[in-house]
């Protein structure tokens, strides 16, 4: 059984994660979607809502199941008996912090390896952040995040205002 999990905060989850779960689903068996629980950051979304609303953006794909986990995401792997760490590379600047984390994971566990997806080019320039900024003023995200989790977006964006 081929298992993979693709860690991440995904406050909120958008259109570039959502391409990255589809294409990894497609190569391996089972894609564990694991949202890091991070006392550090301050999220939008609390981990709960965070993974209602990938379960919601991902109901159609089956080998797909979302998870919280706090820690290290190879423990979090070893943990699922997963091989794989899967990360999306939007542009450059992603790749010096990723390639540093790649190595990093695999010197504390050699038997995991990371799977970088390149983004899709529609999806480049899309970010949580971006994202969060432009609800927060008002502005159109439908071309940002999966359908089914526009409102919520919104919603809170207004509550923090
Ligand atoms: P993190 O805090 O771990 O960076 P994110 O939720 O921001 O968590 O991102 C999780 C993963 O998804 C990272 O590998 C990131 O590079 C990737 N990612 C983020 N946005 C996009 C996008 N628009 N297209 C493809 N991959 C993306």
């Amino acid at each position: 059984m081929k298992r993979a999990v693709y860690p991440g905060s995904f406050d909120p989850v958008t259109l570039g994660h959502l391409d990255i779960i589809e294409r990894s689903a497609s190569l391996v068996d089972e894609l564990i979607v694991g949202v890091l629980n991070n006392h550090a950051k301050t999220p939008l979304f609390s981990v709960e809502e965070r993974v209602t609303m990938l379960q919601d953006a991902t109901k159609d794909i089956t080998n797909v199941r979302v998870e919280t986990f706090s820690g290290l995401s190879v423990d979090f792997a070893k943990q699922c008996n997963a091989g794989f760490l899967v990360r999306g590379l939007r542009a450059i600047t992603d790749f010096e912090y990723e390639l540093q984390m790649a190595h990093t994971n695999r010197s504390m566990d050699s038997e995991i390896d990371t799977l970088f997806l390149t983004t899709n080019l529609k999806y480049a320039y899309i970010s949580s952040t971006t994202v969060k900024e432009v609800a927060f003023y008002g502005g159109d995200i439908t071309h940002f995040v999966p359908e089914a989790v526009i409102d919520r977006i919104y919603r809170r964006a207004e509550e923090k205002k």
